[in-house]
């Protein structure tokens, strides 16, 4: 395989997709999801209880943990060991009375869904898919959207974390809630997570009410809705002047959605009828004004469902794409919009994917991109190398002069000079980052360069 085949020199994403499908495992090469990271480590392993964790952790070599690779940024490669956690799956137990589950470190979102359902529960808030583990979402911060929700990581009680000595220790949100907010997002930093006790919610459906409405107006009234419902989001379509503006809020009525509108809406239509008009507009960039405009026009209509609440906040697997999302202070995203909307034409960026905006309660945790202030998320995507690295950059500068913060799972260039000055706990965190793993066992190059 020649591994300098990664997106970065402008491999198209149709190639991509065709490389994923590869044996691209004959020299142990592992790649991300989106394929712009790719490494070859010098072992994977997938341990399949917390015993055999402990063992690896106490051989004292170098240790990268993933969960199912969902990540943009550089967060896995390792020259040693990739330990992969899809062994550590199962609900370990239901707790009825406070509405709690404890859960191995690397059951995927997916499965949660069903499983908690068939057993009358609900995770209160998702994001827009579910293919994560559970310990992958938690330690990047991985978010919903409602400005009355916090990110993931809020859900999670208690955990277990296996030290670099190999102790285990449990870290509860209650007890120890110093070491909690330090460790909860910490990227893999600290050691490895091996359960987690979450909240969780009595089943719930949620009554959708979503439609296409015009940019301005978002602008003028969004700050508004944003209380007014419990979970808000749009998707702007770049090179126009709307926007689908999707609401949700929890219902106990029974669910109304048609067979025939799921399979039409968010299979053909939204798959594979959205896949073919990537490829046709990614042949001829320009084409990609006529074909959003033509989307939203013809192909976006209103909606209005009563449907299982996963559901409702996972949307189908997107296209492989290139992402960046920062948060902001929530009273910015009038600004926000208005000022990314006027780079995108005055550069002359051609886009071709929705740019979804988010909302999110503040939290304490020190490496949250929500510390101290409600946030709204603004993201730029791209499902197209080319130009893809100006984009980045321009996104960049807008961002960092609205001292956004990025999120730690997807693409950012900023380093530790700039996350330091936007993260009031930075000092905090990498004191306690140099307690648990003062040789730096769990480190990557990435991690190396920003928690220098
Ligand atoms: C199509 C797509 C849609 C997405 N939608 C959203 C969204 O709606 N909202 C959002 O906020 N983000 C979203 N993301 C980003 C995604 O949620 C995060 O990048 C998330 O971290 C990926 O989970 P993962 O299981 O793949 O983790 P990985 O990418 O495999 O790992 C992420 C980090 O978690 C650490 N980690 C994993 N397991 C453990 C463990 N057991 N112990 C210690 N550390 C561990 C790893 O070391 C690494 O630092 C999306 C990504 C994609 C590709």
């Amino acid at each position: 395989m020649d591994k300098s085949m990664g997106c970065k020199d402008g491999t198209s994403v149709e190639k991509l997709i065709f490389l994923r499908h590869q044996k691209l495992n004959c020299r142990m090469e592992w790649q991300n999801w989106a394929g712009n990271i790719r490494f070859s480590p010098n072992e994977i392993v997938r341990p399949k209880s917390t015993q055999e964790v402990v063992d690896l952790v106490k051989t004292g070599r170098k240790i990268r943990c993933i969960g199912t690779g969902h990540s943009w940024s550089g967060l896995a490669p390792t020259d040693d060991i990739l330990m992969a956690t899809d062994g550590l799956n199962q609900i370990l137990s239901i707790d009825k009375v406070a509405n709690t589950a404890t859960i191995q470190a690397g059951a995927k979102l997916d499965d949660l869904n069903i499983e908690l359902w068939e057993k009358g529960y609900s995770f209160s808030n998702l994001g827009s898919i579910a293919k994560q583990s559970l310990a992958g979402a938690i330690s990047t911060a991985t978010h919903g959207s409602g400005i009355n929700f916090q990110i993931l990581a809020s859900q999670v009680t208690n955990f277990k974390l296996v030290k670099v000595d190999g102790e285990i220790i449990e870290v509860d949100k209650t007890e120890d809630s110093d070491l909690f907010n330090s460790a909860i997002v910490s990227l893999g930093s600290l050691g490895i997570i091996t359960e987690m006790t979450i909240n969780i919610d009595p089943k719930f459906n949620l009554h959708e009410r979503s439609g296409v409405m015009d940019f301005e107006d978002v602008c003028d009234n969004i700050l508004d809705w944003i209380k007014e419902q419990n979970h808000i989001k749009m998707w702007w379509f770049p090179h126009t002047d709307k926007m689908m503006v999707y609401r949700y809020n929890r219902t106990y009525e029974p669910v109304n959605d048609t067979w025939f509108r799921q399979k039409l809406m968010d299979e053909w239509l939204s798959v594979y009828f959205y896949r073919f008009m990537l490829w046709w507009g990614n042949r001829k960039p320009i084409r990609r004004k006529g074909i959003n405009k033509n989307l939203l026009a013809k192909f976006l209509a209103d909606v209005n469902r009563i449907e299982r609440s996963y559901k409702v906040f996972n949307v189908p697997e997107p296209p492989i794409h290139r992402e960046t999302e920062w948060a902001f202070d929530v009273s910015l995203t009038p600004t926000l919009l208005r000022e990314y909307r006027k780079m995108v034409e005055d550069k002359g960026h051609l886009i071709n994917f929705i740019q979804e905006i988010r909302f999110v309660k503040g939290d304490d945790f020190a490496l949250s991109p929500c510390y101290g202030r409600d946030s709204v998320y603004v993201g730029a995507y791209n499902a197209d190398n080319r130009g893809w690295d100006e984009l980045l950059s321009d996104f960049e500068e807008l961002a960092t002069k609205h001292n956004g913060r990025p999120h730690w799972g997807k693409e950012f260039t900023v380093g530790s000079d700039y996350l330091k000055s936007v993260y009031p706990k930075w000092d905090e965190f990498q004191a306690v980052r140099k307690e648990y793993d003062p040789e730096g066992q769990f480190m990557n190059p990435m991690l190396e360069d920003l928690f220098r």
